[in-house]
């Protein structure tokens, strides 16, 4: 049995099978609705419903809450339709654009730029390359049909006549897929993977100065978009926050210095919260999406990327509406949600 979702105030309209998450109909048929995770944990896909009626699959209560599941908001991520549903969501022009594929990939090479960082490249099929977008990802299908998500690193313009993607994986101790990468995977391993996803990437048609937010390895999608703003000569002006810990954990730092230095309109800030006393640290400390804030307190007139630690990205999201007048559309943001966040409380 299928039903009609209609998306206003675009009125684009498309089907779902009953008990088909919106938003996979969604993919599936190339509408373009904003998400992040997929899994009900981040709440980018949040919507209202205002016709219809759904079923909210199982979720996180700061995804959406008991008030707003009252107010008649729902995750489209884990909203199956029970039948025609209207639903009020903003459509991402391009979100859906490239088809979404199934391929084996392999491993090329692995380094390690910091302790707990994997930077892995793989090898996609040479005839029919991965098309998308910069700041998508990909997910891994591991054995046991679990996904895992990681965000291309390098812009898609790199696809030359072997087309490889980038990766940058942070190790989480007692993780299913990332114990695997740092103890067992190795050069020429095959993973199976399907892509692109995401709403998350550069939006061409903005003229807005852009805040390029990073903790750890969220780097890797800015960088995607970096890369891109570079190879398309987008002039508009850019600042890098990238927060990590320690000196070491700016894996890629000598990079973000270099686009600096090689584009005008780009600057880099790096900001420790744990500098070692090794690190002989002069620059800026404290929270990340925090010095965005003490350069930045009018926020009114930017476009904000944000990627990485959820708890970092949720901060940055209410700290710039609410404090820096950030317009709400403006925030665009991956959050890496891990299965603890699926079961936190
Ligand atoms: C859109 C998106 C893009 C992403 N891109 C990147 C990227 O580019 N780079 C990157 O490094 N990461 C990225 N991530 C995060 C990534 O997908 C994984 O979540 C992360 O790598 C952990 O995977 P894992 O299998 O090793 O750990 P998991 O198996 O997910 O476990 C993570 C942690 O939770 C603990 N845990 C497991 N199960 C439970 C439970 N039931 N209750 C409580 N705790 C539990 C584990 O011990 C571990 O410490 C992204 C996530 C999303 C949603």
């Amino acid at each position: 049995m299928t039903f009609t979702v209609t998306v206003l105030p675009s009125g684009r309209t498309f089907s779902v099978d009953r008990d088909e998450p919106i938003l996979i109909a969604a993919i599936r048929q190339g509408v373009g609705l904003p998400y992040g995770c997929k899994d009900g944990a981040c709440g980018t896909c949040k919507s209202r419903l205002i016709e219809g009626r759904v079923i909210h699959g199982t979720h996180q209560h700061k995804a959406l809450s008991v008030e707003e599941e009252e107010a008649g908001f729902t995750l489209t991520c884990r909203a199956a339709a029970q039948t025609d549903v209207v639903i009020e969501a903003r459509t991402v022009a391009g979100a859906g654009e490239f088809p979404v594929r199934k391929m084996p990939t392999r491993v090329t090479t692995i380094t390690r730029p910091a302790s707990d960082v994997a930077v892995i490249m793989m090898q996609l099929p040479a005839n029919d390359p991965l098309r998308y977008r910069a700041g998508q990802y990909v997910e891994f299908i591991l054995r046991d049909g679990s996904r895992r998500s990681y965000s291309m690193a390098n812009a898609p313009h790199t696809q030359t006549e072997k087309p490889s993607i980038e990766l940058h994986i942070r190790h989480m101790p007692g993780g299913k897929f990332t114990d695997q990468v740092f103890e067992t995977l190795k050069e020429r391993d095959i993973l199976r993977m399907e892509g692109p996803f995401g709403s998350f990437f550069l939006r061409e048609d903005s003229t807005k100065p852009m805040v390029l937010l990073a903790s750890g390895t969220g780097f890797a999608p800015i960088k995607a978009i970096i890369e891109e703003m570079q190879f398309k000569a987008i002039d508009r002006p850019a600042v890098l926050y990238w927060g990590c810990r320690s000196k070491a954990d700016l894996y890629l730092h000598d990079w973000a210095l270099q686009a600096a230095q090689q584009m005008p309109n780009l600057s880099y800030i790096p900001v420790l919260s744990e500098p070692r006393a090794e690190d002989a640290w002069t620059g800026r400390t404290g929270f990340v999406h925090q010095a965005v804030m003490d350069d930045l307190p009018d926020l009114s007139a930017h476009q904000v990327y944000a990627c990485g630690a959820p708890i970092m990205v949720e901060s940055a999201q209410r700290d710039f509406i609410e404090q820096c007048g950030l317009p709400k559309e403006e925030f665009l943001a991956d959050s890496f949600t891990s299965e603890a966040d699926k079961h936190g409380p």
